[in-house]
């Protein structure tokens, strides 16, 4: 096989190089060498993605919560073509600058709530992650703080995989993935009690910041109890921990608002982006930082800034996520995405009542959830969970969705892309009727 070619390629061999060659992140490795890769996709358009075969499936978690603005777009291609062959690559660190990041930061400030101004770009989620934590440690200890380190995060949060951000993983299995974890992290459940009782026992004066998705995602699209958020910022404030939003999945229109905060009515510290920032069609994530922090970084800064990625600000990627973000604003996706958010939920409603095995449905813009219960009464479980079966027939049928079973959950969760219409959302709601009653009726016999 020619490993080069892009024409005539023969799929079966491309299969076996896979299972020999290519560790897969967050997989099973003993499934891929079991069964190769269940799908190699080789299109995408709008809301599908299509197969070898040229089977077309809904992406309904637009790949990794990431394609906000659909697959196939053509202008983005265009785009990536003239920065690339104007500029490929030019360096960020010290002194240098270029167009496309320093108009990207300018935009990101206008978006972004009042009071958050200036953005640090990285190469994604979880080294926008890291550089929070490094940032908020540094800021204290610019302050004089430098005991103010702990960083405290939620049960069932996901932030990533670097080291940093798999530390501050409220989802026990990402952090079982290793032994040594970094030190100074905590988890607290997602109630305001736990917190304010592990500020009287640690002491404000060593905990440096408080780290929330607004909506959780990957724990299984958790939504937080009514105004949790606004009564943990202003414990935060009274007691001088810097607040940190992971927007990764929640920014760019993904719970139909701009940014999640906004259905909160609150406004952190600091801003952790990624994902939505170019519709995956370029790795760049960000950390944005309010005007205070940013001006007593000028202050009281004693020496350099020593923290950069080699591709903090790329080109390309800078060009790519400034185009993205014209379409979101040109095409109204932000709205859209609540429309048909409402829309979604209505669905999931409808499939509540006709299921016996369908607990609570939640969601907010397009991130939802479907909760499997074996008695819709008492929440009671299966022994064994049913998400994995009805995410298999749903790919049957040309869906596809997640199932969350970590820590004894057994969910089905949804984020399909922000150009979403009414015929889409009904055809997901079909699939998953379909798949969830064979499930069922399989399972009950
Ligand atoms: N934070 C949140 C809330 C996420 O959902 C993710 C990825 O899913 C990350 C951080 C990590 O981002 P990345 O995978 O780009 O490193």
């Amino acid at each position: 096989e020619n490993l080069t070619a892009t024409t005539d390629v023969d799929w079966t061999i491309l299969v076996e190089l896979d299972k020999k060659h290519f560790l897969h992140p967050t997989s099973s490795i003993k499934e891929q060498q079991k069964e190769g890769p269940a799908l190699i996709f080789t299109e995408g358009n709008g809301i599908y993605l299509k197969d070898t075969d040229g089977k077309e499936y809904i992406d309904g978690l637009s790949s990794l919560w990431n394609v906000n603005i659909g697959h196939g777009r053509e202008e983005l291609g265009k785009v990536s073509m003239e920065q690339i062959s104007k500029l490929g690559f030019s360096s960020t660190f010290a002194t240098f600058s270029h167009e496309p990041a320093i108009r990207l930061a300018a935009k990101i400030a206008e978006i972004t709530p009042e009071g958050l101004n200036t953005t640090f770009f990285t190469s994604g989620g979880s080294e926008s992650n890291d550089t929070a934590f490094k940032l908020v440690r540094h800021y204290w200890k610019l302050r004089g703080k430098p005991e103010k380190k702990k960083i405290v995060s939620r049960r069932k949060s996901y932030h990533g995989v670097a080291m940093g951000a798999t530390s501050a993983t409220g989802l026990k299995p990402f952090r079982d993935f290793t032994t040594s974890l970094a030190p100074d992290f905590y988890y607290v459940d997602s109630n305001l009690e736990e917190f304010k009782a592990f500020i009287q026992k640690e002491g404000a004066e060593t905990i440096a910041a408080f780290i929330s998705e607004p909506i959780q995602g990957t724990g299984g699209v958790h939504l937080p109890p009514q105004d949790y958020f606004k009564e943990i910022k202003a414990i935060c404030e009274q007691y001088n921990i810097l607040f940190i939003a992971d927007e990764v999945i929640t920014g760019f229109g993904r719970t139909g608002t701009y940014f999640g905060v906004e259905q909160f009515g609150i406004v952190p510290d600091l801003m952790s982006v990624a994902k939505g920032i170019t519709s995956g069609y370029a790795a760049l994530g960000g950390v944005i930082i309010s005007s205070k922090i940013h001006n007593d970084l000028i202050e009281l800064s004693d020496g350099l800034f020593m923290h950069g990625y080699t591709y903090s600000g790329h080109p390309t990627a800078c060009a790519i996520a400034l185009k993205n973000i014209e379409i979101i604003e040109r095409e109204g996706l932000v709205n859209n995405s609540k429309v048909m958010g409402e829309e979604m939920l209505d669905g999931f409603k409808w499939l509540q009542q006709e299921h016996e095995i369908i607990g609570e449905v939640r969601g907010l813009g397009l991130m939802g959830a479907i909760e499997i219960v074996k008695d819709k009464k008492t929440n009671e479980r299966f022994n064994e969970p049913f998400a994995p079966k009805i995410v298999s027939e749903s790919l049957k049928r040309g869906l596809i969705h997640r199932g969350v079973v970590y820590e004894g959950a057994d969910t089905l969760i949804f984020a399909p892309p922000l150009i979403i219409d009414k015929y889409g959302i009904n055809k997901m709601i079909n699939i998953l009727n379909e798949a969830i009653g064979t499930v069922n009726r399989e399972c009950s016999v």
